[in-house]
């Protein structure tokens, strides 16, 4: 199938048009973006894996192996299926992003909302860190995370660093598991999030870590942990952590990626307002 493409384009190639720049420029458009979507997840040995097999499986019809061809051809389909079953959450998360137009450049923002809540974070990130307060904070980005949220307590509060600092006070009912942020309100606390399969992490980051990652991989989500062993802080985001980080580069990272610059102050307005209006003084 592969040879036929290849013996259309070397006819085409003599006679280029249009149609074969478009088509081109298609294909290599559809592989960026897949390249894109699987850098950094355990998706790129997967890909390396499919890779390799399409190329034996094209390799054995050139050299005229035919039983070992037909096997070859007898493994893709059940192959198919499985790696849809296994990569479930990836895919589910590859098509909401294709459904929030992620896949045409700027055209997607993370949940404007969210970046109001940044200060509130970070100044409850700094208290729980000096005390060394174990802490799992996700701002929810565009992909939705009801599911998460099913698996803690309900808290509907505005974000306040006080409320953050009481929900992670240690024994506190809601201490242990992850509190979820949508936009300026903190869903639930005490949620399971989902661990990442990573085998080559440090010793250091222990379960709190690999969860943050864990649901960094399968969303747009950030995750900020505090640890409560060292008051380390790190940041989890689309398939990697940062450790370590200082209040400020907290705040940074946290700005940086969440922040449209010109939409800040309506939004701050709107926080306030609604602080406001839950909280009267
Ligand atoms: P620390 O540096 O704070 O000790 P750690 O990465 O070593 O963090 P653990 O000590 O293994 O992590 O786990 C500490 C806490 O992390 C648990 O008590 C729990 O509150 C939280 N945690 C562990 N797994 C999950 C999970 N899947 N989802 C949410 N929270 C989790
Ligand atoms: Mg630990």
């Amino acid at each position: 199938m592969l040879y036929e493409v290849f013996a259309r384009y070397r006819n085409a190639f003599t006679q280029i048009n249009p149609a074969v720049i478009v088509d081109i420029l298609l294909v290599s458009w559809v592989i960026y973006q897949l390249l894109i979507l699987v850098k950094g997840t355990r998706a790129v040995q997967l890909l390396k894996g499919v890779l390799l097999l399409l190329a034996v499986f094209q390799l054995s019809d050139w050299l005229h192996l035919y039983a070992f061809h037909w096997l070859l051809g007898q493994m893709l389909i059940p192959g198919v299926v499985a790696l849809v079953i296994l990569f479930q959450p990836e895919l589910r998360l590859a098509l909401e992003q294709m459904g929030r137009g992620k896949f045409i450049p700027g055209a997607s923002m993370p949940r404007a909302s969210v970046s109001v809540a940044v200060n509130e974070v970070v100044g409850s990130v700094e208290y729980l860190s000096n005390r060394k307060f174990g802490a799992l904070i996700v701002l929810e980005g565009q992909t939705g995370l009801q599911d998460v949220i099913n698996t803690g307590k309900t808290i509907n509060g505005v974000v306040t660093a006080t409320l953050l600092n009481t929900v992670f006070y240690p024994g506190g009912p809601l201490h242990d598991g992850a509190v979820i942020i949508r936009g300026y309100e903190i869903c639930a606390g005490g949620c399971i999030l989902p661990l990442t399969n990573r085998s080559n992490l440090p010793p250091a980051l222990g379960l709190r870590h690999r969860a943050a990652l864990g649901l960094s991989e399968v969303s747009d989500a950030m995750i900020v942990a505090v640890s409560e062993e060292t008051g380390g802080i790190s940041v989890a985001r689309e398939g990697t952590i940062a450790t370590g980080l200082k209040v400020d580069d907290l705040r940074g990272h946290l700005l940086t990626m969440l922040q449209p610059a010109a939409k800040e102050s309506a939004l701050t307005r709107r926080w306030r307002q609604s602080v406001g209006r839950r909280n009267p003084r």
